[in-house]
């Protein structure tokens, strides 16, 4: 069920959770101000979820409240992990689900990063 992103944060969030280390994740990289391991149900060959190490829930949360340093290092983290990778080359997709519309599940803000194929249309129509 897709979120009301205008809910305080959540600290029992799963991804809050698998910040803390309560539960495992497939760590792909990790920084001051990021975290980023692969999607436990991958939607492309590579389907990589990187996070910010603090608590916004959207990126409307994130992008309004987070300091300049942080959305700096966030930033430069999802690139880092897309050259990592190996798709800086071919190519790759990133996507931000934000609330009821857009679909997000999960209330701690997050970026999808996708790649290893074309991957098609920009939106299923
Ligand atoms: P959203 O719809 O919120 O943008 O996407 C949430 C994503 O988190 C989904 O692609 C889902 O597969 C992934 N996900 C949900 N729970 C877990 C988990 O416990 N571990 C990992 N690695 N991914 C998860």
């Amino acid at each position: 069920m897709p979120i009301d992103a205008k809910l305080p944060y959540d600290e029992g969030n799963i991804f809050a959770r698998i910040l803390r280390g309560e539960i495992p994740c497939k760590k792909v990289y990790e920084d001051d101000f990021a975290l980023a391991f692969h999607d436990i149900a991958p939607q492309a060959p590579t389907h990589v979820l990187v996070i910010p190490k603090g608590p916004y829930v959207s990126w409307d949360d994130f992008s309004a409240q987070a300091p300049d340093a942080l959305i700096a290092g966030f930033v430069r983290a999802v690139g880092h992990v897309a050259r990592d990778q190996g798709l800086d080359v071919p190519g790759y997709r990133l996507l931000a689900n934000m609330g009821q519309d857009g679909g997000q599940e999960v209330p701690h803000f997050h970026v999808h990063l996708f790649g290893g194929r074309p991957l098609g249309p920009m939106l299923a129509r």
